[in-house]
């Protein structure tokens, strides 16, 4: 029996897609042998991978002056590979809105000056600060965000003002949940595993003039971004498996409608549960309204036992994983594309009764 998975990562993916590789299990459209065994050197693999870049370049309308690398290391290790890469003055501001940013800002300033320029963690990341006008370096190779805020539930809803400098994104809890205009980005990036398919991959879209030799001293071959685009992806092994996932994800968002389409559809699941959260008197959100990811939703009773009660209770209801980042607790709903609404409906009316049984009349 499937359950309906609110996991932050890896996370729930769409059934149909789940059913369609099985069935290819064994026998790949007619090769003999699954995706899994074939070399990524094969014309049935380059299709798999030549099709999973179009489809992605026609669902984001990616510019042809960006290119996509599929890679491997997820997302934590292109904290690294950004600044080893796109660091030429060794200067580059960071904007800190949880533990994923604190990460990336910290492995940066092993290879460069890493300015932390804005912070919301005066009150546990609940929120996105004013980037308006922030004092940007006027040396900064780069300014580094991360979109959607995975643990804490926050995400930008306007993009910092950089003054001119490249905009690099960390997109991992909100990628291909909406449309996004890519010009406004030098790199945007996400591990796969939280909104599109299997760990293992991470995906890059990088502007091609930020690829260049001109890399940190030291830089391993397998960092350089220039590598990777040279070889179009193929430079060693890739995540073979995992990019094929992908690409059938790809394809189902196109039958979806698309990314506007996806963003409608995650902002009518996102309401049933905000507005839930709004005028429930047991469970509060713990985000600033403005600021509200439409993937990742906190919340909290405000007491840990009934917390874990609702945990325990709502697995057993077949509603799992909803537990909170350890960092915050209470618990977390993560509603990506894949989630159907019957889930968020399913979870809230779930919510609603145990509000009942656990308040006074
Ligand atoms: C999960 C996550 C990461 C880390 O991803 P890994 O693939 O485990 O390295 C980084 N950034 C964000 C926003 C995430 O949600």
């Amino acid at each position: 029996m499937r359950v309906y998975n609110f996991s932050a990562g890896p996370a729930v993916l769409p059934e149909e897609v789940l059913q369609e590789a099985a069935a290819e299990m064994l026998d790949y459209q007619g090769s003999g042998m699954s995706v899994m065994e074939m070399s990524h050197r094969s014309k049935v693999y380059d299709k798999i991978i030549k099709e999973a870049e179009a489809d992605l370049r026609e669902l984001m309308q990616i510019p042809d002056n960006y290119k996509v690398l599929f890679l491997q290391g997820g997302a934590s290790s292109q904290f690294a590979m950004i600044p080893m890469n796109l660091m030429k003055n060794k200067v580059a501001d960071y904007i800190v809105t949880g533990q994923w940013a604190k990460k990336a800002y910290q492995e940066a300033a092993i290879y460069g000056k890493a300015n932390k320029i804005a912070s919301s963690e005066d009150k546990t990341f609940s929120y996105i600060p004013d980037c308006s006008d922030l004092p940007i370096s006027e040396d900064a190779d780069y300014v580094y965000i991360c979109e959607n805020n995975t643990i804490y539930g926050t995400k930008f809803k306007t993009l910092p003002n950089t003054k001119g400098k490249t905009l690099v994104a960390d997109v991992s809890s909100c990628f291909l949940s909406e449309p996004v205009d890519v010009s406004k980005y030098g790199l945007i990036y996400g591990g796969v595993q939280k909104n599109i398919g299997p760990a293992g991959v991470v995906i890059v879209i990088i502007r091609e003039d930020l690829i260049t030799e001109d890399v940190l001293a030291g830089t391993p071959t397998m960092f350089r971004y220039k590598i990777h685009a040279d070889n179009e992806s193929l430079y060693n092994t890739p995540p073979a498996y995992g990019i094929y996932i992908c690409g059938k994800v790809f394809k189902w968002l196109k039958k979806q409608g698309g990314l506007e389409a996806m963003k409608e559809y995650n902002e009518k699941k996102a309401k049933i549960l905000y507005d839930y959260l709004d005028e429930s008197s047991l469970f509060k959100g713990t985000v600033r309204k403005e600021d509200r990811s439409l993937m990742n939703v906190p919340f909290v009773t405000g007491s840990e036992e009934l917390d874990a009660e609702f945990v325990k209770e709502a697995a057993a209801a077949g509603l799992v994983n909803l537990k909170g980042h350890r960092s915050v607790g209470g618990m977390r709903a993560s509603i990506y594309n894949a989630m159907p609404i019957e889930g968020v409906e399913k979870l809230v009316a779930f919510m609603k009764e145990f509000e009942q049984n656990h308040t006074e009349a």
